[in-house]
């Protein structure tokens, strides 16, 4: 659906855009002027994980649970977890942060980068080859095309290159076909957030 189109949590909101309107994610850098949405900025990220804030609207997170947004691959590896009633463990490191719930359920509606984290940005050869298992997962509608995913930690390694993080103890699967499908769930979160607020 049209990104304009998708109610914007508050902090979102308050983020700066790029020339069409979309709301800039904290750990996306800049280079004249323009944010280079695809890549993930060094810095911005490794003050976002030391500092537990949020890597969609960049505000801190409280203690508790946290959000990602997973592509095709990893959903079906959580889902066949699921199906088969073992923990979902996932020890491969991912330069994908948290984020708020409201925020990863905007994020997977509106970013592309976001919504196929893995299509983009691969961390290293040994982990999850996503060409190989997008292909091998395609057509098994278990798992969708992504998925918002709560963990209820996360750990984070800051090196000199990357800022790696492993998400621990899976509390929610949202699977989606099309993100589009989150939108009453995303309603719903903004509206218990207004409440708390
Ligand atoms: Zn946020």
């Amino acid at each position: 659906m049209r990104f304009e189109l998708v109610p914007v949590p508050d902090e979102v909101g308050e983020r700066p855009r790029d020339a069409r309107g979309y709301p800039v994610p904290a750990i996306t850098p800049w280079r004249d002027g323009q944010p280079q949405f695809a890549l993930t900025d060094h810095d911005r990220s490794a003050d976002c994980a030391v500092e537990r804030k949020c890597s969609v609207c960049g505000a801190f997170m409280a203690r508790g649970p946290v959000w990602r947004v997973v592509g095709p691959a990893e959903s079906a590896e959580i889902a066949k977890a699921l199906a088969a009633g073992r923990p979902y463990r996932n020890l491969a490191p991912t330069m994908e942060g948290p984020g708020h719930r409201a925020c990863m359920l905007y994020a997977a509606m509106v970013c592309p980068f976001l919504a196929r984290p893995n299509a983009r940005r691969r961390v290293t050869a040994g982990e999850t080859a996503d060409g190989l298992t997008t292909a091998a997962v395609r057509g098994a509608a278990r798992g969708g095309t992504g998925a918002v995913v709560g963990f209820g930690d996360y750990e984070y390694a800051v090196t000199g290159a990357r800022v790696l993080f492993r998400f621990l103890d899976l509390v929610e699967f949202l699977p989606h076909e099309s993100a589009d499908e989150h939108l009453a769930e995303l309603r719903a979160e903004l509206a218990r957030a207004a409440g708390r607020g």
